[in-house]
């Protein structure tokens, strides 16, 4: 297991804005940025923790990994020729999360909520990029617990346990619920593959900002009809 503190992360001023499809010239939300910004840089701390791990039985259904049974018929199918995996997760951290915009200030907490995405959406690509060249890997992709109805989000207590007590080693815990706290935080699987694999594949969701692939009903053939839907995961997790 490794713990990465104090990931690099890239806080653009001007993809914040981009992002937040804000019209150049809008002073009143790129002086928000900015001031924003400079709340967020001096303190912020993104963290990780990943564990390189293999796939040690293979069901119809399910896979285990480091003594953990995960339940998902997508996963087992992409995991068919893979023997090394990663269970990871990355969060923008607990020093970022605890700033707060001022109260019934509705447009800072707005454009706070978009920097604390952008920490952890950096965090995790920084993430990748480390593995992919610390294990000389190819092309990887990434599923997580909760991102589709065959992979359920009760599922991210497993995947915690394969770390023990993360809360103790990067700060993020589960609620009672399976959410992550703070809630700018991603969990999954990182897995090597030829041909790279997003859940908006096998997600029919039209009206969805996070999306990452085109909806492909073809693709779900592959893996059997009972895998297609949705946990509207976009609503609940920030997207790496
Ligand atoms: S809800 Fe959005 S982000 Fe989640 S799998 Fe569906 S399209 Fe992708």
């Amino acid at each position: 297991m490794e713990i990465l503190d104090h990931l690099p992360v890239e806080l653009s001023e001007e993809k914040i804005l981009k992002k937040l499809r804000a019209k150049p010239g809008n002073e009143t939300i790129e002086r928000g940025v900015r001031e924003l910004l400079d709340m967020v840089r001096p303190v912020v701390n993104a963290r990780a923790v990943y564990e390189c791990s293999y796939v040690e039985d293979k069901q119809e259904d399910s896979v285990l990994i480091r003594g953990t049974r995960f339940t998902s018929r997508v996963l087992r199918v992409n995991l068919d020729n893979v023997g090394r995996v990663f269970p990871y997760v990355v969060t923008c951290g607990r020093e970022a999360d605890a700033l707060k915009a001022p109260e019934n200030d509705v447009m800072s907490a707005f454009l706070l909520d978009a920097i604390k995405e952008s920490v952890v959406q950096s965090a995790s690509r920084y993430l990748r990029e480390y593995i992919v060249k610390k294990y000389v890997l190819g092309q990887v992709s990434t599923m997580a617990p909760g991102s589709l109805k065959d992979w359920p989000i009760t599922q991210q207590k497993e995947l915690f346990s394969v770390f023990g007590n993360v809360e103790e080693l990067i700060g993020v815990r589960l609620t009672p619920s399976f959410l992550m706290t703070p809630i700018k935080s991603v969990s999954g699987i990182m897995f090597p593959t030829e041909v790279r694999f997003e859940s908006c594949q096998l997600c029919p969701r039209e009206s969805c900002v996070g999306r990452r692939a085109p909806h492909n009903p073809e693709l779900a053939k592959k893996y059997g009809e009972n895998v297609i839907g949705n946990v509207a995961d976009a609503a609940i997790t920030p997207k790496a």
